[in-house]
């Protein structure tokens, strides 16, 4: 069997949407017995620039990283961004929101005029280099990521939900948190976590981008109901919400 060549790679972020792909424990041996590691940092040393996927974790947040994008897709057939801070540059992109003389000051101190220490505003892996598949969430969905190369594998396409959290969170049956005074942003962010967030009892931060064609009248309609107004949604929408666009 012809096993594709499959690279890890990582840029500013956590890495813990890799250490779920290694959560997956058992299911793990399995999809690594279809297809070829040849690179992949938090696992082994190998290095490569020979493959036909590539998974991609972080955002990009200096020149140089833009370059080593570049590469990445130029050697891949296929490109996955892995993770919030990929598909939508997640928590990183807050430092948008501020001067960045400010934030290196604030990082490094006596030290941000260091040359080395070069830093430019936070991007999605999408604004630099076209993106074919994208697997949401901080952290992913580990079970949503074996589902997607499992389809990619056997030349399908995988299932990429377009509809908001609230579906995931009413075919769970959970009591909704706005009936609890709190405000949620499941009405307008993507699903495909099964509504991990409200099943906990916690409110939806948005970590998986706004869904497409986001009902915002409905949106706007239920925070009346609750007595609640734009501005408290727009403060829930500041943790993941820099420069994404919610169309309506
Ligand atoms: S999306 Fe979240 S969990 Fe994944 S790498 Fe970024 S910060 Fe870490
Ligand atoms: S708790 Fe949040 S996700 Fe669940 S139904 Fe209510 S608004 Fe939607
Ligand atoms: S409920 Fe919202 S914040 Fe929680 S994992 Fe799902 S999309 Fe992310």
């Amino acid at each position: 069997m012809n096993r594709p060549a499959i690279a890890i790679f990582d840029f500013a972020c956590c890495e813990g949407c890799q250490l779920q792909i290694l959560n997956l424990e058992e299911e793990l041996l399995d999809l690594i017995s279809v297809v070829n590691p040849v690179e992949w940092r938090e696992a082994s040393s190998d290095k490569s620039d020979q493959y036909q996927i590539a998974i991609v974790e972080g955002s990009i947040t200096r020149p140089a990283d833009e370059e080593r994008l570049i590469n990445i897709r130029k050697n891949s057939q296929t490109l996955i961004a892995l993770g919030a801070c990929a598909t939508i540059g997640g928590i990183n992109k807050l430092k948008n929101r501020f001067d960045s003389a400010d934030v290196r000051q604030t990082v490094y101190g006596e030290a941000a005029d260091r040359p080395h220490l070069d830093t430019a505003p936070v991007k999605a892996l999408d604004e630099v280099v076209k993106v074919d598949w994208k697997v949401h969430g901080c952290p992913i969905n580990n079970r949503e990521f074996a589902r997607m190369l499992r389809a990619l594998l056997i030349g399908k396409r995988p299932f990429v939900p377009t509809y908001p959290v609230c579906v995931e969170c009413k075919l769970k049956g959970n009591p909704c948190l706005y009936d609890y005074g709190e405000i949620c942003l499941g009405p307008i962010t993507r699903a495909g976590c099964e509504a991990k967030c409200p099943s906990g009892g916690f409110w939806c931060y948005g970590c998986r981008g706004y869904v497409e064609d986001a009902n915002i009248d409905a949106a706007r309609e239920v925070m009346h109901q609750y007595g609640k107004t734009v501005a408290d949604l727009k403060s829930r929408m500041s943790l993941f919400g820099t420069d994404q666009e919610l169309t309506p």
